[in-house]
């Protein structure tokens, strides 16, 4: 099964590592290899993809993920605290360390630490994003988030092909049913 990008952040689209088809939760993130497959996808720095993850990388990265899920997710009733992203960022052990040029950065000595670290740097901005942008796929059967950038902010299917051509034949076909019984 091929990754989904329809999020237009990797935040959004580490949650949608998760997804729904045909009616079945599939979860995209099984093996180590996935993760690393998904990470060199995304364009993590090489430290964090020329290996593959520890398969204790994998089970942090899938808490990471619902976490960040629980906090984005635009149809639930109130987005998860911060404290509960936290609790999963607590594992990792970084110290601080300057740059040469001059910035102030986490860095880890264990190679997992630094892989936990690339990974959370790279989807957590995604926390930055207009909330009123971050939308979940229209179609009910379906799960996927993404990031509105539209112009117009009207997005409502994560793939107008596939979820939008669906919304639109039961649409055409609760038209036909009602014109048949008049
Ligand atoms: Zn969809």
């Amino acid at each position: 099964l091929d990754f989904v990008w329809v999020g237009n952040h990797p935040g959004l689209d580490l949650c949608n590592t998760e997804l729904v088809l045909d009616g079945e939760p599939v979860d995209l993130l099984r093996r180590p290899e996935d993760l690393q497959d998904w990470l060199t996808a995304v364009g993590a720095p090489a430290r964090a993809t020329a290996t593959r993850p520890a398969p204790s990388t994998l089970r942090w990265a899938v808490r990471l993920r619902d976490a960040l899920r629980a906090a984005l997710d635009p149809t639930v009733d109130a987005p998860a605290p911060l404290a509960a992203l936290n609790a999963v960022l607590a594992s990792v052990r970084g110290a601080p360390a300057v740059t040469e040029d001059g910035r102030v950065e986490l860095v880890a000595r264990r190679a997992e630490d630094q892989r936990r670290l690339d990974l959370a740097a790279l989807v957590l901005p995604a926390l930055a994003l207009d909330r009123h942008r971050i939308r979940r796929c229209a179609d009910p059967a379906c799960v996927l988030l993404f990031h509105d950038t539209s112009k117009g902010g009207q997005r409502r299917w994560h793939d107008m092909a596939t979820c939008g051509n669906r919304a639109k034949a039961a649409a055409h076909y609760a038209r036909t049913a009602r014109a048949r019984r008049r």
